[in-house]
C-alpha cells in the first residue's frame, strides 16, 4: 500500500499541530502506524490522499449512522447554507429538532443545544449540582465523558489507549469531588453512597459503556442504580453520546428501560456536524439561563447547518434500520469470533447492535479491568493488517466499531476474510 503523501503530510502536520492532529487517537501511535489523511467519503468507504480506499469502521466515532455523506443531508445543508451559516439569534430549527428530540427520547422535557459532548457533560453536572446543591460526583472507571477536568479521572478512550488516565493540568481541586466506581459493579457504587450520603449531586455513566470497547451493562447494573440514586436524591446522568439514538431511536434508556433525570447527547443527534445536547425534566432544566440561574451559553449553538443535518439524520431513524444494524453487527461479531478461532487467537467478541468490539483477551468482557487485560500489541498487528487489506478499524483497541446503514453484508463478508487472513498471520 502506498502511503507517500499522507507520510508526507503528517511530517508537515507534526510541524504545526501538536502529534499532527486535532485529537489523540487519530494519530495512529497506539497501533504503531502513521495516519493516514482522508481526502473524502461515501457511504461505508472512506479514500485517503494516496487513493488507497477503505471499508470505515470508525465512521468519525459514531456520527454517521447512515454512512458518509448521505444525499439527504448534503441536500438539505446545500439549501441552508445560502441562507446564511450562522445568525447568533434564534431560528426555527432549533425548536424542530428539539421537539424531534423530545418525541424519541420522551425523559427529555427540555433540551439544550450545545456543539460538542464535551460540553454536554461538563454543562448536565452544572445543573445537577446547581439542582441538589451538593458537589460530588460519582463516574465509572474507563466511562469517558469528554475532556472537561472533573471527568479526566480513571477516563477512557483516547485517555486509556495513550495510558494516561488523569490528565496533567487539571488541578486537583477540579477532580477532587469526583468520585470513581467501577463498571458494571454495583457494590462499588454502594461503597461510595455509604461514605458520602447526602452530598453526591449525580451518578454520570455511560448506559453502554463504549470507550473502553463495547461492553453492554450487566442485568440489573442500570436498573439498581437508578434505585441507589433515587433513594439517595441523587440525580442519575445518561450520557447517551455514543447510544443515543443508535441502540435505538430513543437511546439505550428505551431499549433497557431506565429512566435518568438528565441525558447528554451528541455524534448521531448532529449527523456529522458539531452538535451535542443535554436534556431531562423541565423543573431541572428550567434552572439555565435565561430561564434560570445556572449559566451555560454558545456562540455558534443551535447552529442552522448542524441542526439541518442533526434533524434530517433523526427524521430518518426507523425500526427497518436498526433491525438491519443488529443483523450487521451479529454477523461481523460472529465473523470475527470464528476467525479468531480458526487462527487459535484468544478473542472476546462484544457487540450491542450496531457496535461491535473484538477484544484480544481469554477474559469476558464486562469491566474495565477485563477489558485492559486485552492485549494491545496484538490488536496493533490486526489493525495493521487489516488496514493493509482494504478494512480501516479504530486504531486503538479500546474503542467501538461502528457500523451504519451504508454497510452491506458484502462489506462485512469482505472484512471477515480480511480479518481471518489478518489473524492467521497474528499466530504464525
Ligand atoms: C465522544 C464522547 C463524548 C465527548 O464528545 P465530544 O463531542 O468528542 O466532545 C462524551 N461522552 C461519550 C460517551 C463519548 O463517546
Amino acid at each position: 500500500m502506498k502511503t507517500t503523501r499522507s507520510s508526507r503530510l503528517f511530517t508537515r502536520a507534526l510541524n504545526i499541530l501538536p502529534g499532527g492532529v486535532d485529537s489523540p487517537v487519530r494519530a495512529f501511535k497506539s497501533v504503531g502506524a502513521s495516519p493516514l489523511f482522508i481526502r473524502r467519503a461515501s457511504g461505508a468507504y472512506i479514500e485517503d490522499i494516496d487513493g488507497n480506499r477503505f471499508i470505515d469502521y470508525v465512521m468519525s466515532w459514531g456520527p454517521l449512522i447512515h454512512g458518509h455523506a448521505p444525499r439527504g443531508v448534503i441536500k438539505a445543508l446545500a439549501a441552508v447554507t445560502r441562507g446564511g451559516t450562522s445568525f447568533g439569534a434564534p431560528s426555527p430549527l432549533e425548536v424542530e429538532l428539539g421537539e424531534r428530540v423530545r418525541a424519541l427520547m420522551p425523559s427529555i422535557e427540555r433540551v439544550r443545544f450545545v456543539s460538542s459532548g464535551t460540553e454536554a457533560t461538563m454543562s448536565a453536572i452544572r445543573v445537577a449540582r446547581a439542582a441538589t446543591r451538593r458537589d460530588k460526583i460519582v463516574k465509572f472507571e474507563g466511562c469517558y465523558h469528554g475532556h472537561a477536568d472533573p471527568f479526566l479521572v480513571k477516563a477512557g478512550s483516547g485517555a486509556l489507549t495513550l495510558g494516561t488516565p488523569t490528565s496533567p493540568g487539571v488541578p486537583a481541586a477540579s477532580s477532587s469531588d469526583t468520585l470513581v466506581a467501577s463498571y458494571n459493579d454495583l457494590e462499588s457504587v454502594v461503597r461510595l453512597f455509604d461514605a458520602n450520603r447526602g452530598k453526591i449531586a449525580a451518578v454520570i455513566v455511560e448506559p453502554i459503556a463504549g470507550n473502553i470497547g463495547v461492553v453492554p451493562p450487566a442485568d440489573g447494573f442500570l436498573q439498581r442504580l437508578r434505585q441507589l440514586c433515587t433513594a439517595d436524591r441523587t440525580l442519575l446522568i445518561f450520557d447517551e453520546v455514543i447510544s443515543g439514538f443508535r441502540a435505538s431511536a430513543g437511546g439505550a434508556q428505551e431499549v433497557l428501560r431506565v429512566i435518568p433525570d438528565l441525558t447528554c447527547l451528541g455524534k448521531i443527534i448532529g449527523g456529522g456536524l458539531p452538535v451535542g445536547a443535554y436534556g431531562g425534566r423541565a423543573n431541572l432544566m428550567d434552572l439555565v439561563s435565561p430561564a434560570g440561574p445556572v449559566y451555560q451559553a454558545g456562540t455558534l449553538s443551535g447552529n442552522p447547518l448542524a441542526m439541518t443535518a442533526g434533524l434530517w439524520c433523526l427524521n430518518h431513524l426507523t425500526p427497518k434500520l436498526y433491525a438491519y444494524l443488529a443483523s450487521l453487527g451479529a454477523r461481523l461479531a460472529a465473523g470475527l469470533a470464528d476467525a479468531a478461532r480458526d487462527a487459535e487467537v484468544a478473542l472476546q467478541v462484544n457487540a450491542f447492535g450496531s457496535l461491535v468490539t473484538p477484544f484480544f483477551t481469554d477474559r469476558p468482557v464486562r469491566d474495565y479491568a477485563s477489558a485492559t487485560s486485552s492485549d494491545t500489541a496484538l490488536y496493533a498487528r490486526f489493525f495493521r493488517g487489516l488496514i493493509a487489506r482494504g478494512v480501516y478499524p479504530p486504531p486503538s483497541q479500546f474503542e467501538a466499531w461502528f457500523l451504519s446503514a451504508a454497510h452491506t453484508p458484502r462489506d462485512v463478508d469482505k472484512t471477515i476474510a480480511a480479518a481471518r487472513a489478518a489473524m492467521k498471520e497474528l499466530s504464525r
